[in-house]
């Protein structure tokens, strides 16, 4: 098999702040986490995919004091949102983390206390500009027009006695760890955005707070509250055990793969792995950056009341729907457009008339020509270009998702696809019919059998609901076999029952 084979598989989406309820941007993420996480326990591998909840800081300690009711409550019926909102896109998360279960307050006091007893924490008097709404400190030089220059939005100039990251300790060994890990930080432009900065120089960093109380409080330092960013990061252990169960810690993090938009890419390649180094633990394997939706070529925003939610996207299109138009209609990595022109124009075209109407056009022709029943497979069943391309297909789609290339991945099973319609078209079953010659007639129904079954399970981890429909209408469902026998060709068997069952993508008008 060509690429690396993860014997143990474990998949991070970012924790999601809880001022909003979840977007399609939030589902992008966790879509792409949760694909990787089916094609991998497909596979038969051991797998971990945790997703969470980023509750503390001083917004949310702002809004709830608006809505009148405390932090907790009001993270409370943001992650019920989130929870729901999952189950609604399929997601089979193993864990969801919440910043502010104690599990993982105590991880995160933990590692606080860790970094500080070996002098990597230090208390010193910080004086600079300081962005509420991002919690950042900011160099002087850093500043837009004297703005903030993540948000745009005015900064306040803040002097305080705070806890310190001496990050700046850290520059030569992460250096060390990028040039010995080309593919730590995907795609590569990525990996150079961060490399390069690293290479400018790393200032220490704040990781406290004395402005608001909503945090994990500094050990025996009840003023300071923990930074966000220090307390969020730290899911991706406490998420999987850490410090106490060091068992599953240790099976699951060596194989972390944390996937992520790319505003936070700096917390993720570089403030992280310093910690992660501080701590005496190895960084991430890999993280994989995606880029932004916008909606209608706009940026998408409450303001502009734009902002689209993915339940909404569901009832009216469909689950498998959304999945597959988020994966396929823009290369992960960059940036795309979201719109129900080209989401319909994707159903329409890639869903409804080539793989909904291949299915149909294969239990027809069963049904037609065999009273929907195959018929015994002939000595000489080979097209021999779709054998080759069948065979290929399951390795090719293994190597993209290996390198997070769901477009790729879904674009070579969609040549699958108009193969097999096109062979269908060139070799006329009914003209053959006609002519008598069954054999190849039957032949030509065993390798479309075959073809159908392949790609209904490399389809399995985008558009789980339909490729078991189509596996039920193929009368292929293979519950029990493993996977190289589900993706192996020349299976079709005599006898097999094909029936039409409910119709696979329904067309929207454009
Ligand atoms: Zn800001």
């Amino acid at each position: 098999m060509g690429g690396r084979e993860f014997a143990v598989f474990y998949v991070t989406t970012p924790i999601y702040y809880v001022n909003a309820r979840p977007h399609i941007g939030s589902a992008y993420t966790t879509i792409a986490a949760d694909v990787l996480a089916r094609y991998h326990r497909l596979k038969g591998d051991d797998v971990f995919f945790l997703t969470g909840t980023d509750e503390h800081g001083q917004k949310i300690e702002q809004e709830a004091r608006l809505k009148g009711v405390s932090p907790k409550e009001l993270a409370d019926s943001v992650v019920e949102q989130f929870v729901r909102c999952w189950k609604t896109l399929g997601i089979t998360y193993d864990h969801l983390v919440r910043t502010t279960d104690s599990y993982h307050e105590e991880a995160v006091r933990h590692l606080f206390s860790l970094l500080q007893n070996k002098g990597d924490i230090y208390r010193a008097t910080y004086r600079g500009p300081y962005c509420i709404p991002c919690e950042s400190y900011l160099r002087p030089s850093e500043l837009k027009d004297g703005n903030c220059p993540l948000c745009g939005r005015p900064v306040i100039l803040l002097e305080q006695e705070n806890y310190f990251f001496r990050l700046s300790k850290y520059q030569r060994v992460l250096l060390t760890h990028f040039e010995n890990n080309p593919d730590f930080v995907l795609p590569r432009s990525r990996y150079n955005e961060v490399l390069n900065r690293i290479r400018e120089g790393l200032d220490d960093i704040s990781i406290s707070r004395t402005a608001f109380k909503w945090g994990v409080a500094v050990p025996n330092d009840p003023e300071q509250v923990i930074w966000v960013w220090f307390d969020a990061l730290t899911n991706y252990l406490s998420g999987i055990g850490y410090p106490k169960d060091s068992e599953r810690f240790e099976r699951y993090w060596s194989c972390a793969v944390h996937l992520l938009g790319k505003d936070i890419l700096w917390f993720h390649a570089c403030i992280w792995p310093a910690m992660l180094f501080a701590a005496g633990l190895t960084p991430p394997k890999q993280m994989f950056v995606h880029g932004w939706w916008t909606v209608e070529g706009e940026k998408m925003s409450k303001s502009r009341g734009n902002v689209v939610y993915p339940e909404e996207i569901v009832e009216k299109f469909g689950c498998d729907q959304l999945r597959y138009f988020l994966l396929r209609e823009t290369p992960f990595g960059q940036d795309g457009d979201f719109s129900e022109e080209a989401l319909v124009r994707r159903i329409n075209n890639d869903l409804a008339d080539e793989l909904g109407n291949l299915l149909n056009r294969v239990v027809g022709m069963a049904q037609r020509y065999y009273g929907g029943k195959l018929p015994e497979r002939p000595a000489e069943v080979a097209f021999s270009e779709l054998v080759g391309k069948a065979t290929a297909l399951p390795e090719r789609v293994d190597a993209h998702l290996e390198r997070f290339a769901f477009s790729v991945a879904l674009s070579d099973i969609w040549d699958f696809i108009r193969l097999m319609n096109r062979l269908i078209d060139h070799t006329k079953p009914w003209e053959l019919r006609k002519k008598g010659e069954e054999e190849r007639v039957a032949a030509l129904l065993h390798n479309l059998v075959d073809g159908l079954r392949v790609v209904s399970w490399l389809l399995e981890p985008f558009m789980p609901d339909a490729a078991s429909q189509m596996r039920r209408q193929l009368d292929a469902e293979d519950e029990e076999a493993d996977w190289q026998t589900r993706i192996a060709w020349g299976r079709s068997k005599g006898g097999q029952r094909l029936e039409r069952g409910r119709i696979l993508f329904r067309k929207h008008s454009e």
